[in-house]
């Protein structure tokens, strides 16, 4: 499931191949070819949580347009040949005289100008992005407050308080954290709210590398995995026992989307 880790290190392959690169052809499925922007350059490839923005700059002149892909439960990007036929389930094609990527199945794919960024309804409540080069957690537990959400399962899916986590990190989180996933935040201190956010911070960033995603030990490139042993601690684990404790790991839904939270009842019993 694409969190913050995956679109910052998809990101970071489409600016290996795109970045400063002319486009040879651009299309999106709403609108057909944009014969306005061919021979445009692509300025940037960046990573705002989930969403990915890719900068283009149109040639001749004209003011930026950009890119904006959020790629939801199901989407994902496919390499193609520049010039293949399209598949179905296509929703961007972007091409230079090189390369070509397609987006398949993302419930937003869409072409914005510059100047509408401030604005965007849903880019601009983002909170900091965990994975940004400087991140000041007061900020975040201070954002945390102003939303106060039901349950602190909730309040780590909330885009507007820090933006990265999806659902696996949010049930990782809350076992490493020892939270109950119905923990109210208004019970945690301030100092317990950093600590959940740093922590996610660090789960990502130690995911950025080319590896499968994992929480349960340090990953190096070209390690071998050990055999029978979990990449994550509860996600996905429910009736199996727990890592730690042996109890059956449980699983409840919440929240208004009701996603799965995955959670040990004897490891997590405070908040
Ligand atoms: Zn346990």
């Amino acid at each position: 499931m694409p969190e913050g880790d995956t679109v910052h290190k998809l990101a970071r392959g489409l600016r290996s191949r795109l970045e400063d690169e002319r486009l040879a052809g651009l299309w999106l499925r709403e609108q057909g070819a944009i014969d306005a922007l061919a021979g445009a350059r692509v300025r940037e490839v960046a990573a705002l949580g989930k969403h990915l923005l890719v900068a283009l700059a149109p040639r001749g002149g004209g003011p930026d347009r950009v890119l904006h892909v959020h790629l939801g439960m199901n989407g994902r990007w496919r390499r193609v040949e520049p010039g293949a036929r399209r598949g179905g389930g296509e929703r961007l094609r972007i091409e230079t005289e090189k390369d070509g990527f397609a987006c398949l199945r993302a419930p937003v794919a869409q072409l914005l100008r510059r100047v509408e960024l401030p604005g965007h309804p849903a880019l601009a409540r983002l909170g900091p992005d965990l994975l940004a080069g400087e991140l000041d957690l007061a900020v975040v537990v201070a954002r945390a407050r102003r939303r106060d959400p039901r349950t602190v399962a909730d309040l780590l899916l909330d885009q507007t308080v820090a933006c990265g986590l999806g659902n696996v990190y949010k049930s990782e989180l809350l076992f490493l954290e020892r939270l109950a996933p119905r923990a109210s935040p208004r019970a945690l201190a301030d100092e317990r709210l950093a600590a959940l956010y740093r922590r996610g911070r660090e789960l990502l960033l130690a995911n950025l590398g080319g590896w499968r995603r994992t929480t349960t030990r340090p990953v190096r490139a070209g390690e071998p995995w050990p055999a029978g042993m979990p990449r994550l601690w509860v996600y996905e684990r429910h009736g199996q026992p727990c890592l730690r404790c042996g109890a059956l790991v449980g699983v409840e839904r919440q929240g208004d989307l009701a996603r799965p939270t995955y959670w040990c009842p004897r490891c997590q019993a405070s908040g």
